[in-house]
């Protein structure tokens, strides 16, 4: 689930895989360590809890050189996190294994293990595969070919790497459920769960597909499928671009990322939108075709991707003429569910690697879905390559672990699929213009919005000493409270629950007191009366309120109302403005409360496991 870096070459390969943890440090971990075959033929290992800082000073302390190795950073699921369980593992002080996911069936495999006589080190499921290849290297002929009899017998998600004292100037690297990316330098070759590690060494990369096993060395990485066939994986010259130490001006990845909100929108919605029409081809070469037949759309995503998601359903019923369905990717995949005639199924990930969402992909494409589309933020991810269609959202990469400016994009992009599906069942070609009009305003309106910055920094001070916060929306501005509470439960820690606000008198009213600050947002739409009502409801039982509306909403300030004016805008966009002020609520409460805002507690960025 988290980062591992890997790299063969001839030169000291310590600081690059110092250097590719600290890129990786953005996905959240706990704990970090390296394992180097050093030039007397030993393996010299160092681990550190914490950040990885901890790691490169220990290595500054107790320097280990050599030209093979493999680097981790770990979010714990089996065994808390400490020096013992952090990665890379090492069986006989032999062989070094670091591993991103989860194996399912290590109970089963320790015991057996054990039964052979091995001892175990830590409580990690990771350590079985290490004793495993371990074992297998008894009766196999090279690493290669322990590496392949051990992951038959392995059961869950991993993306590992394994080196052998024995084997020098090599690496075997193993995927299936968690990414790997190799990279190809001259006269060395490096592998990485994500190719931002890499990108001070190499641009050139190949992404091994699911049940790959590839031997790495030097000169020649060779890599077989499932089945143990040798096979080609395209090479492809990357054109991402990242620079972990750059925050600019700002002092965390999160307000940086908020603040490139309006490029960020601008990029994705370039060349895609001409003559008041969506340009389908923004979907894919072939979604013209497809995405004419749509008649029922099923949306699967997790976090943050789950609540663009359920916005779309709104829109999608509303302007596009079709039925549509969200569901959180780790429900969908372990239940029944039935596929309609015609059926679109839409998956929402920010990297391409969401486990869930991917297994949810795979399961549908067995299903009967028509096709399938995913909307995407990094070219090449699982995701962008198993889905008939992709939209790529231009977004640049997200180091923040909550996501913000990957939210606002993906409802761009659906925002299009609306007006490119609504196309073909009946949306009038004015709703579609005025559709592009709105998408078209929306770099200048976001940017109008982030003017509240300094407005929404001052009322941060009212949250900071409280413990639980409600978020209250209607329509599409639901799913929006829902991922303003997400927000600031992720990054200040403090409990906050969405409600859509006419099922407030259903039991959450019980809730209202002083200390329940309540947070609505209030564009100027149809529901607004409904709105004021529910407002009326809280203030009559004590609550306090803070009110993001449309100055035309006309809420005042007073005793028990903060009000707090966003720039007025077309209905369609509304839902993506009003995101933007609970951003900032949730950083700037974040700030006072001295939380990691970047890396929060028990959080990783891409979700790899399950
Ligand atoms: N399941 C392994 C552990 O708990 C790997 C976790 C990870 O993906 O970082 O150590």
């Amino acid at each position: 689930m988290c980062g591992i870096v890997g790299a063969v070459a001839q030169r000291d390969v310590s600081e690059i895989l110092v250097e590719g943890l600290k890129r990786l440090e953005y996905r959240g971990y706990d704990s970090a360590g390296v394992a180097i075959l050093d030039d007397e033929g030993n393996i010299g290992r160092a681990r550190r809890v914490g950040k990885v800082q901890e790691l490169d000073n220990a290595l500054i302390e107790q320097p280990i050189s050599g030209g093979t190795g493999i680097a981790h950073t770990r979010w714990a699921t089996h065994g808390e996190p400490s020096e013992r369980n952090a990665h890379p593992h090492l069986s006989c002080d032999e062989i070094a294994v670091v591993h991103n996911g989860i194996i399912e069936n290590h109970v089963e495999l320790r015991e057996r293990l054990r039964g052979l006589g091995y001892v175990f080190a830590s409580d990690t499921d990771t350590e079985v595969i290490c004793h495993l290849v371990h074992h297998e290297m008894k009766s196999a002929d090279s690493l290669l070919a322990a590496v392949q009899a051990t992951v038959k017998q392995l059961h869950g998600a991993y993306g590992t790497v394994v080196m052998d004292k024995r084997q020098p100037q090599r690496l075997v690297v193993a995927r299936s459920g968690s990414p790997l990316v190799i990279g190809y330098g001259v006269g060395e070759h490096f592998v990485a769960s994500d190719q931002l590690a890499l990108l001070p060494v190499t641009r050139r990369f190949a992404f091994l597909e699911e049940g790959d096993v590839a031997e790495v060395t030097r000169r020649e990485v060779t890599i077989f499928d499932t089945d143990g066939n040798p096979v080609e994986r395209e090479i492809t010259e990357s054109n991402v671009t990242h620079d972990a130490g750059d925050k600019g001006q700002y002092r965390h990845y999160m307000m940086k990322e908020i603040f490139e909100q309006p490029a960020a929108l601008q990029r994705t919605l370039d060349g895609r939108l001409a003559n008041g029409a969506v340009l389908p081809e923004a979907f894919g070469d072939n979604a013209a075709e497809l995405l004419a037949q749509v008649k029922h759309v099923q949306i699967i995503a997790c976090g943050t991707s789950y609540h663009a998601g359920m916005t779309a359903r709104y829109w999608l019923e509303q302007h596009a003429g079709v039925s549509c369905n969200v569901e959180i990717a780790s429900e969908f995949r372990y239940r029944r569910s039935h596929v309609f005639p015609n059926s679109l199924l839409v998956t929402i990930s920010q990297s391409g690697e969401t486990a869930d969402t991917l297994a949810a992909l795979r399961l549908a494409k067995e299903m009967g879905y028509m096709a399938s589309l995913t909307i995407c933020n990094v070219p090449g991810s699982s995701l962008v390559r198993e889905s008939d269609m992709a939209y790529m959202m231009k977004a640049g990469a997200e180091i923040g672990v909550a996501s913000t400016k990957a939210f606002t994009v993906q409802l761009a992009a659906l925002a299009m699929l609306t007006g490119a599906i609504g196309a073909h069942n009946g949306m009038t070609a004015e709703t579609q213009a005025a559709l592009v009009q709105s998408l078209q305003m929306l770099p200048s309106k976001v940017e109008q919005a982030l003017g509240l910055d300094d407005a929404i920094a001052a009322l941060a001070e009212d949250f900071a000493d409280k413990h639980h916060a409600l978020f209250l929306g209607r329509g599409d501005q639901y799913p929006i409270a829902m991922e303003g509470a997400l927000k600031l439960k992720e990054i200040s820690y403090i409990h906050a629950e969405a409600y859509a606000s006419g099922e407030l008198k259903h039991g959450p009213l019980a809730l209202i007191d002083a200390d329940m600050p309540v947070i609505v947002v209030a564009p100027n739409n149809e529901l607004l009366e409904k709105l004021k009502s529910n407002v009326e409801e809280v203030r009559a039982r004590g609550g306090l309120m803070y009110v993001f509306a449309d100055v035309d909403a006309k809420f005042e300030s007073d005793d028990t109302m903060k009000v707090i004016n966003v720039p007025h805008c077309d209905e369609f966009i509304a839902p993506i403005i009003y995101t933007l002020p609970l951003q900032l609520l949730s950083y700037y409460v974040a700030l006072i409360k001295g939380t990691d805002v970047d890396q929060p507690r028990n959080l990783a960025k891409s979700v790899t496991v399950e």
